[in-house]
């Protein structure tokens, strides 16, 4: 039997705290043993805390327990960090320096110098940045990619390998989910699409160069590629599909292409993390796929899906990416992250000090 790590959700009341609690739901080596989120929320049950989104229910004993503040004292061995930016840059700093390992989505630490920007099927060996970091008490920081940029960066990774990339141009159709709970108004998002999204495009040209970098020496070295991205928000409840274009360093045609999504390799396949997809790529072939509505869940949502691989007058060739933004761009994307970090070594069952719950 594998240990039982005790989980803490930050932000647990969020869109994405929601999804923890829903993937958490029955995981092999993962308990919720605490629930944070703002004063607001703190001193309720959660069932009375939250706006619950997701389509099954609640829980049960995950409803009955009291949401506390996010302050460290949380009775867990690391927590998950589904905060808002405004506030997740203090608190993750907070916990950190007492010790605990957060797991985070916020973009606050992604691009430090110190912070792993991680997909374990993309960057495993980022995880060695935790070295540099200097929190005390054994706590650090990990970070996912915003969710957008993962689906591009998985669909990139093959190709970065097997031809080189110099140049990529992407233009996004984003979920609905994406903008958190209630996010777009109806008015906005109903028989519409939103040319902008805040803060996006900045985020899909830098997060890819830190990912897709090489680590020498305990730094990493940003990849050089261009990158250029138009990010839209559709009315889809779930599922990013991305439109990309790339110059490869090495001209391929679009067979090779194919061949390279299929043949790629996994480095984290023989670890059997229990989140990682049997399939971590899907190709398709049918003309019309993939879709939002019809693939976004494949693999419980952590399958990236590519399809309408073909020449591309400008670049060299284009294809079609859909990721699930709130599973694999988001709460499934930090589990398996954690998972990775306790294979590695770098998660232990926690005592909560005296001086970390004072
Ligand atoms: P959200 O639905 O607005 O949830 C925000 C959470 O933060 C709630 O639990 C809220 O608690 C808590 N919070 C707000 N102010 C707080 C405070 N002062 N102190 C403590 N807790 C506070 O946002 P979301 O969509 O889940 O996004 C959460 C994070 O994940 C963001 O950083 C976002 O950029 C990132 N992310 C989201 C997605 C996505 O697809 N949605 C994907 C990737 C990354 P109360 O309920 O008590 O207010």
């Amino acid at each position: 039997m594998h240990t039982m790590y005790r989980v803490g959700i930050l932000g647990a009341t969020g869109a994405v705290g929601q999804k923890f609690i829903e993937f958490l739901d029955g995981h092999p080596w993962f308990d919720i043993t605490a629930l944070a989120a703002s004063e607001r929320s703190a001193g309720k049950t959660y069932r009375e805390a939250v706006n619950w989104i997701g389509s099954t229910a609640i829980p049960e004993q995950i409803a009955a327990m009291e949401v506390v503040a996010c302050e460290p004292g949380l009775d867990c061995d690391f927590v998950f960090s589904g905060l808002t930016a405004d506030v997740a840059g203090d608190i993750e700093r907070q916990f950190a320096e007492a010790g605990y390992p957060v797991i985070s989505n916020a973009r606050n630490y992604r691009m430090e110098p110190d912070v792993p920007l991680l997909i374990p099927e993309v960057n495993p060996d980022h995880i060695a940045l935790i070295d540099q970091q200097q929190w005390g008490n054994g706590g650090f920081i990990v970070t996912n990619p915003n969710c957008s940029t993962v689906g591009l960066v998985c669909a990139l990774r093959p190709l970065a390998d097997a031809f080189g990339i110099d140049a990529v141009q992407v233009t996004t159709l984003q979920a609905l989910s994406g903008a958190g709970y209630p996010g777009v108004s109806s008015l906005d998002a109903l028989g519409n699409v939103v040319p902008y999204i805040g803060g996006e495009e900045e985020k899909m040209v830098a997060e890819p160069r830190k990912l897709l970098g090489t680590l020498e020496n305990g730094q990493v070295h940003p990849a050089e590629l261009l990158i250029s991205a138009q990010c839209n928000r559709v009315p889809v409840l779930d599922g990013h599909l991305e439109c990309v274009s790339v110059r490869l360093r090495t001209p391929a045609e679009a067979e090779a292409i194919r061949a390279a999504f299929l043949d790629f390799q996994s480095p984290i396949a023989d670890l059997d993390l229990p989140s990682a997809p049997e399939r971590f790529l899907q190709v398709f072939e049918e003309q019309a796929f993939p879709q939002p509505r019809r693939h976004t869940g494949l693999g419980r949502g952590m399958t990236v899906s590519i399809g309408r691989i073909r020449p591309c007058p400008i670049l060299g060739v284009k294809f079609i990416v859909l990721v699930h933004n709130t599973l694999r761009g988001a709460a499934g994307g930090a589990v398996l992250n954690a998972e990775l970090l306790v294979e590695k070594g770098y998660l232990q069952p926690r005592t909560v000090s005296a001086s970390a719950t004072a």
